[in-house]
């Protein structure tokens, strides 16, 4: 079978198809499937060529700061000065090193994320229905596809119900295809192959069952070479914008250096040689050189830290995005609520009856008035049942005791319930064979399936949403078993009053129809349904979710809930997980009834929505985005793709949603949790605030280095700090004070903060002014403690020692005051800071005692031993300057706290 050219499925009919890859509809065993797996090899894309380890390292050395030390090296060399030149070549390598290892890291977190991603399908293997990572799939497997999935290989289609695939990532064409099973012509191009699904497709409507005839890099897509080979790259807007203004900023420096050296040489104050080393220390201390692999670093802990609480990023400007989220639209079922659904109330035309029972268990009592109700079901209760299992997808499984669902959870509720009544789903589906089925849409909200039995009869099973199913009934059944005209206030006052007690509600209707009906369309369930009863579930509230909601809302952050279900149903669960005005809700329809402005108002002043259609979801986030908020939509199926695009964060659901609406998101939930999400929104902030630490702790710094030289020089004063030690210290600082930042936690009172203006610049105002600020108090500190030295009859090499020590130590005391933006940082908890901060601190510091006392650092660096009491000064100094900054930031923040 493998001499088989791929181009021929199309035009073979199903059973050619299937004889050729040696398969069954009914697909194939697992040592079948084993035994072919480790022929054909896994059904993945052969991974996108990777740069060599080599081209990574050689990268290291593009860039602007790198050339000009490598000229610098040159020109030092023909200097005749070795000492230098080999310091340069020293920062050069160590720098290169030490980017190469950070961009590994940082590369490797997001091969992880990427990992947590990988697509499942469902496959028929061992004559059972399995869910596999799609990886394991092998030509001959019988594949099944539902609205919402991604086509996991290249299918010859079997049966197809509604089918529709969108093929645009094939061929272009963004409108979907309608699929069937009939042989198209041989040279039909592969947007014609109508008789084919390709992987990596998405399937819009319908569902489809195939076998798969090319898996991995046989497949048409893993043929198109070149296609999937865009790696993600670690930049975001921020980082982008961050590159550009590093690269501005090297270029203004260099600019400045240059002039400086002009004026040095005319003033003909030093020799060139000492000039020229001098404005390349300034040059290597002002560039930022570090700031972009920082930042990165930053970024891939904050995707980690996600990753752990179970969001994964898709898309990495998410993580910028979510901490500036101002409003987020949630789905109830399942995120807010637990999604475990249990049949608790039952009614019938006749009666009401309450359920007992735990989990999924097909056991538990039924009761009517209050009494158990055990030998002789009502008919109308079993006849309701038996709707409840041939309109019905789901299967309940028992594994030593404990019952659990495959399949929609409600539905496995509906299963559990059959149970409970005595029926016995096995024999039920053998007696009715189901011919055809309109599967279940948020759209229509409700699901039919056509049914035959063996003794010549037909019957349509529907469930849905009341009021749907309601205005296509024509009659319901009576206590007797006979048929009434419908009462539908009687249904409706029913429905209302189970939604109240926050259950969702389903109505079960059937219909005969002639057993030649063999397709089901919309027109015959339309009208003339009889109504058979209303089932309420309860699904309990997630309690973290309340907690969750909670957070946000001290957060400033609004949340609103966006359901399909009923008013009652949604106003109930909202005011049990603590929703602003819970009392206020919206339906679907009166939002249909209103203007785009209208509409505006409405979605700012209501929190809750009701019987909406993935339609409304996206007309509501535009409605919030036009009032300036930052919205974050979750979402699970298909249809809610286009809203998911158009949020500001589109969040799918890891669990339950489909594949379509994880390609449209930015974010994914592994465990479908509102909590989750408030996390994610935490993490969020944490990681722009730690981007803003990273700059504000490195523009300061690189700018009190480089103004000391500078002033020297303008001033004709001896360099306090010679330019080799000025290398040093921005080698040992900026590659490990800085990075400390990156791993910084929560500062306490973020989720306290109102969310972050989208429009407010990293590089503001306060920034500046910090840098300003700082720098001076450098500058002034290192002069300070060099003119007192040499004042004290200190030798020079003695009194630069001091000043390079006092240089570190300054950097040492601004990290602890940058910790705390927000908060104070002369607090225990502050000081006592976080494992990364202190063990940063302890390198430097020990990095600080070797250049002092280790002899040949000392001869390298013209250092000296430094007297103890001085070591203390120092020390002192580095206190002085915490608590001026400290101070100046606590007038400021009471300041404008009083409303200036
Ligand atoms: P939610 O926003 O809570 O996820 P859905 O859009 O899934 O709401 O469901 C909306 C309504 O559609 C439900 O209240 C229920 O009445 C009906 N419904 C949901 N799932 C099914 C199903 N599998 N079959 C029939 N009806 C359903
Ligand atoms: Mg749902």
């Amino acid at each position: 079978m493998n001499k088989l050219t791929k181009s021929v499925w199309h035009q073979m009919t199903t059973e050619q198809s299937l004889q050729a890859l040696q398969t069954s509809v009914d697909g194939l065993s697992s040592q079948e499937a084993a035994m072919r797996l480790a022929h054909y090899g896994s059904n993945s894309l052969p991974e996108p060529a990777r740069r060599s380890v080599l081209t990574r390292f050689l990268l290291q050395f593009h860039n602007i700061l790198i050339y000009v030390l490598l000229g610098s090296a040159a020109i030092t060399a023909t200097l005749g000065h070795v000492a230098d030149t080999l310091v340069i070549i020293a920062v050069v390598l160590i720098n290169a090193t030490i980017g190469f290892f950070q961009e590994g890291k940082a590369e490797k977190a997001m091969d992880a994320i990427r990992r947590m991603l990988a697509l499942k399908a469902s496959v028929m293997r061992d004559k059972g229905r399995h869910r596999v990572s799609a990886e394991a799939l092998v030509p001959g497997d019988i594949v099944l596809l539902e609205a919402g999935d991604k086509v996991p290989a290249d299918l010859r289609l079997l049966d197809v119900r509604g089918l529709q695939v969108q093929e645009a990532i094939l061929t272009g064409e963004s409108m979907p295809v309608e699929k069937q099973t009939h042989p198209v012509g041989q040279d039909e191009a592969l947007g014609d192959r109508t008789s084919m699904v390709y992987s990596g497709t998405l399937v819009t409507r319908g569902q489809g069952r195939g076998v798969v005839v090319a898996t991995g890099a046989n497949s048409e897509i893993g043929r198109m070479s070149g296609l999937l080979s865009g790696v993600e790259v670690l930049t975001t807007p921020l980082t982008r914008q961050m590159n550009l203004f590093a690269r501005w900023l090297s270029l203004l420096i260099l600019l400045v250096a240059g002039l400086l050296l002009v004026f040095g040489t005319l003033a003909e104050r030093l020799a060139f040689a000492d000039l020229f080393m001098a404005v390349v220390g300034l040059s290597v201390a002002a560039i930022p050189e570090g700031l972009p692999a920082v930042l990165t670093i930053t970024l891939a802990v904050g995707v980690q830290a996600m990753a752990r609480r179970n969001a994964i990023v898709r898309r990495l400007p998410a993580i910028e995005t979510l901490g500036a989220v101002s409003v987020i639209c949630t789905d109830k079922t399942g995120t807010l609520t637990r999604n475990e659904m249990m049949v608790a109330t039952v009614v019938t035309g006749s009666a009401e009856y309450s359920l007992q029972g735990v989990g999924y268990a097909p056991d538990g009592d039924l009761l009517c008035d209050g009494h158990v109700i055990d030998d002789s079901m009502p008919a109308a209760l079993e006849e309701l049942g038996r709707v409840a299992v041939l309109c019905n997808d789901a299967s309940l499984h028992e594994c030593e005791g404990v019952w659990s669902v495959e399949g929609d959870p409600m539905e496995g509720a509906l299963m559990a319930f059959s149970g409970k009544i005595g029926l016995e789903p096995r024999t039920l589906r053998a007696a009715w064979t189901r011919t055809d089925i309109i599967p279940f849409d948020a759209e229509h909200r409700f699901m039919a399936t056509l049914n035959h039995d063996h003794r010549n009869h037909a019957l349509v099973a529907v469930k849905g949403a009341p009021e749907r199913l309601l205005s296509m009934c024509g009659s319901q059944r009576t206590a007797d078993g006979n048929s009434a005209p419908l009462d539908q206030a009687y249904w409706q006052v029913q429905a209302e009053k189970i939604a109240a007690k926050g259950m969702r509600v389903l109505a079960l209707a059937i219909k005969p129809v002639a057993p030649e009906h063999f397709i089901l369309e919309f027109s015959d369930v339309e009208q003339g349904l009889i109504m058979i009863g209303l089932v309420g579930l309860i699904d309990p509230p997630r309690v973290e979710a309340i907690a969750a909601i909670g957070e946000c809302l001290r957060a400033g952050i609004r949340v609103k809930m966006i359901t399909g279900d009923h008013k009652g149903t949604a106003a109930a669960i909202g005011r049990q997980i603590g929703l602003q005005n819970s009392d206020r809700v919206l339906t679907g329809i009166e939002l249909d009834g209103m203007d785009d402005l209208t509409l505006a108002a409405a979605a700012m002043s209501t929190d809750i929505f009701a019987r909406t259609s993935p339609e409304h979801k996206l007309r509501l986030v535009m409605a919030l985005q036009s009032q300036g908020m930052t919205v974050a939509m979750t979402g699970d199926g298909v249809n809610d793709a286009p809203a998911l695009k158009r949020a500001d964060v589109g969040i799918a659901m890891g669990r339950r949603g489909s594949e379509a609406a994880k390609e449209a998101s930015e974010l994914v939930l592994a465990d479908d949790n509102f909590a989750s999400l408030t996390a994610a929104v935490r993490k969020g902030r944490t990681v722009y605030d730690n981007i803003k630490k990273v700059i504000s702790w490195t523009l300061p710094t690189s700018t009190g280095e480089a103004m000391t030289i500078i002033v020297a020089l303008l001033f004709g004063m001896t360099l306090p700090v010679t330019p080799i030690q000025i290398l040093w210290i921005n080698l040992i600082t900026a590659v490990s004070l800085g990075v400390a930042l990156a791993f910084e936690p929560t500062e306490p009172g973020t989720m306290r903060r109102p969310p972050r203006p989208r429009s407010e610049p990293l590089l503001s105002g306060d920034l500046a002014w910090h840098t300003v600020f700082v720098s001076a108090l450098f500058v002034a500190g290192v002069f300070g403690m060099y003119a007192n030295a040499i004042d004290k009859g200190y030798s020079v090499e003695l009194a630069r020692t001091i000043a390079l020590n006092t240089l570190a130590v300054m950097e040492i005391f601004h990290l602890f005051f940058i910790r705390n933006f927000y908060g104070t940082s002369l607090t225990w908890q502050a000081v006592r800071g976080t494992r990364v901060v202190w063990a940063t601190v302890i390198i430097v510091t020990c990095a600080q005692f070797a250049i002092t006392y280790l002899p040949p650092l000392q001869a390298l660096f013209a250092t000296v031993a430094l007297p103890p009491i001085d070591g203390l000064n120092i020390l002192g100094v580095g206190i002085a300057l915490l608590l001026i900054i400290e101070t100046e930031k606590q007038i400021r923040l009471r300041w404008r706290d009083r409303g200036g």
